[in-house]
């Protein structure tokens, strides 16, 4: 490649930005910063009846979380600026009047009525495929059916027009893509689009390729629903004559819904419980009341790790290499190993991504990251040391940061094998008239509890020995309590797997979790003493 790679990322600030949007993005910043080019963001806002306020400090906000920093954009500046396009607007002008000079395009000054009416009429004939094409027999009035006199006349009454790009008939438009190489439309699918509004502003084609043009864009990847107006914009290069200045175009595949039925919207998230946006998001409802979507970010998801699982919904090393760090996608990314066909949403690949970014950390590290998921009496009672300890025994069990509090509540609180909780729960509940039934929850609890203390009845008795026994050691280390259990469990030809279960439902109140042992070993003996007690004294009622 001896041209400078300068490529874009051109959002429109429509809304939140869409996970798609995010590959989008990174599979540009990949490929400029493994060949030392820049990485653009420019905000395509021409389209002001879809304009939303916040969208554009949306964009960058997730993109700077997610650590893709742009060389050039409207926040940074660049020698090309400005970056937001309707900061742009006086520059267009000339570049449509360009291509009406030379043919390329005209002046139409039908107004919408009368192009509704129009259509009307042709379907009411039968015809379905009406198009705004100025070979077509209508009576359109743009300045190829007119007179030159007749079209200055207009001009000179003020009357407003757009100018529409001039396709010519019965021509195939060829381009070669890097993902789907050679595509080919015929021009009698396309219509004349609208280059520039009768207010002045250009539209998406224009706009696009004359940025792109000026910035010196050699790359164009953007998503497969930009395709069929690649020839639209094939055209305008060739009626400018920037055919040698043509970016080359890869087009992205759809990210699918997770059941493969058709593209990922902005309701899935609602819709399955996934996040699809990089950072939270009230989504407008159409009936008013508002959905509020968590982002990645909100889920706790690691930036490292999101940028990971969305560099492969798409592209593969063409190896079952999985990680990679953004530094190692830099050198290993090829736009060539980029699929054609769309990519389903994997949100549970997302969720095992994360869980071995976390895993990758020092305990330490994890310990710090955790402490302010927990409430702040808790921080407060609970060292560094404490917390690595905890996060060393979940950390194959978990997903996110959350989860380290949330799955592992019995590391921070005494059991409540009374289940106060749930009792108060159920009484507010009851109360409230809540159809939720919580006193199954609660009987299921408690019937574990008596199901293991009446089927193993000699275990009651000899837990207060096995407690003494435990009291008397100095060693606190797995081993040593492991030994020191089987003992008991030999002289007492008890089975092993009960006493453990009984063990565990003690100290955790679980009746699944961590190791019996390394949970004592984090608690030490202090701790474990008094939860040993705490059951005793339970069964003992
Ligand atoms: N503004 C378009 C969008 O919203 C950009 C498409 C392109 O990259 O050309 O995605």
């Amino acid at each position: 490649m001896n041209k400078t790679v300068r490529v874009r990322f051109a959002p429109s600030p429509t809304g939140a930005l869409h996970i798609g949007g995010v590959r989008t993005a990174l599979y540009n910043y990949l490929l400029a910063h493994q060949h030392k080019g820049q990485f653009i963001v420019r905000i395509e806002d021409t389209d002001q009846t879809r304009f939303v306020a916040g969208a554009e400090q949306y964009i960058m906000e997730a993109l700077a979380w997610l650590g893709l920093q742009p060389d050039e954009s409207p926040l940074a500046g660049g020698s090309f600026a400005p970056y937001r396009q309707s900061d742009r607007k006086p520059l267009y002008r000339q570049y449509a009047e360009q291509l009406v000079k030379n043919g390329k395009a005209y002046y139409a000054f039908d107004t919408e009525e009368e192009l509704k009416q129009l259509r009307a009429d042709e379907e009411a004939k039968g015809n379905k495929g009406f198009r705004y094409n100025a070979y077509a027999a209508y009576p359109f009035r743009n300045s190829v059916n007119l007179s030159a006199q007749e079209t200055q006349e207009l001009l000179a009454q003020n009357l407003p027009y757009v100018i529409r790009l001039r396709v010519a008939p019965h021509e195939i438009i060829a381009f070669d893509d890097l993902i789907r190489g050679h595509v080919q439309y015929n021009s009698n699918e396309l219509d004349d689009k609208v280059l520039l509004k009768s207010d002045g502003m250009p539209t998406y084609h224009l706009a696009n390729v004359v940025d792109d043009y000026l910035m010196q864009i050699s790359h164009v990847i953007r998503g497969e629903e930009w395709l069929p107006s690649t020839p639209t914009h094939v055209l305008l290069y060739r009626g400018f004559g920037w055919q040698e200045s043509m970016p080359q175009f890869a087009h992205l595949p759809l990210i699918l819904r997770p059941d493969g039925k058709g593209k990922l919207s902005k309701r899935d998230g609602a819709k399955f419980g996934i996040p699809v946006f990089p950072l939270d998001f009230v989504l407008p409802n159409v009936e008013g009341d508002d959905a509020f979507i968590k982002g990645f970010r909100e889920w706790g998801f690691e930036p490292a790790a999101v940028l990971n699982f969305l560099a492969l919904q798409g592209w593969s090393n063409n190896d079952n290499r999985e990680f990679f760090t953004l530094d190692e996608l830099i050198s290993h990314f090829k736009i060539e190993n980029i699929t054609k066909a769309g990519t389903r949403f994997d949100f549970d690949k997302a969720k095992w991504f994360n869980q071995q970014y976390l895993m990758k950390y020092d305990n330490a590290v994890l310990a710090a990251k955790i402490r302010p998921f927990l409430p702040a009496d808790l921080q407060a009672q609970h060292d560094d040391n404490y917390l690595a300890k905890v996060a060393n025994a979940l950390k194959e069990r978990v997903y996110f940061l959350a989860d380290y509090y949330n799955e592992g509540k019995y590391f921070f609180h005494l059991p409540d094998f009374e289940h106060k909780d749930l009792q108060a729960k159920l009484a507010k509940e009851t109360n409230e008239g809540k159809k939720r039934d919580l006193s199954n929850a609660l009987k299921t609890n408690q019937d574990n509890i008596k199901k293991l203390v009446e089927r193993y009845p000699d275990l009651k008795a000899a837990f207060v020995e096995l407690i003494a026994g435990i009291g008397e050691t100095a060693d606190f280390t797995e081993t040593h309590l492991h030994d020191l259990v089987m003992e008991f469990i030999q002289k007492h030809q008890l089975k092993t797997k009960e006493v453990l279960a009984f063990l565990r439902l003690a100290l955790s109140g679980q009746m699944q979790g961590t190791s019996v042992f390394e949970m004592m070993a984090i608690f030490g003996k202090t701790e474990t003493l008094h939860r040993l007690q705490h059951f005793a004294n339970y069964l003992a009622k």
